[in-house]
């Protein structure tokens, strides 16, 4: 039977459903990215995203699990944002399949990146004709 209910601080913590696994020990991660085609919605690639505050570690086994299940690339992306907020640089470390060294990059070149991805892509896509709106 499964404990326990929301507390008070539904407001305060964050994700109920997260707060209510972890209370009933059925463990669960959020995945903080699945890249998809901009027609078909196929999964591209998956990452695990983080501010960047100069740390060179996030745990990222499930992430590899799921991308080597599926056959998708994978990437450990630490970002860092301007006083607007606006992205500036990426360290990417490229997981699966083959684990890449950590490469510093603007973000004109990571999105070279993920339009390569979505190239490679567009030569099995069933929704290749389609204009994107
Ligand atoms: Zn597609």
């Amino acid at each position: 039977m499964a404990r326990g209910s929301l507390k008070n601080n539904y407001f305060n913590v964050g994700d109920p459903y997260s707060e209510w696994c972890r209370e009933n020990q059925v463990y669960m991660i959020d995945m903080d990215a699945v890249g998809i085609c901009k027609r078909c919605k196929h999964p591209l690639y998956l990452a695990e995203t983080c501010f960047d505050r100069g740390q060179t570690w996030k745990a990222t086994a499930t992430t590899e699990a799921l991308a080597n299940l599926a056959s998708l690339p994978s990437f450990l992306v630490f970002y860092k944002v301007d006083e607007k907020r606006e992205l500036e640089s990426f360290r990417i470390t490229q997981l699966t399949p083959i684990k890449g060294n950590e490469t510093y990059l603007l973000p004109e070149g990571w999105y070279q990146v993920l339009e390569l991805l979505q190239e490679r892509h567009d030569l099995i896509c069933t929704k290749k004709d389609r204009n994107v709106l």
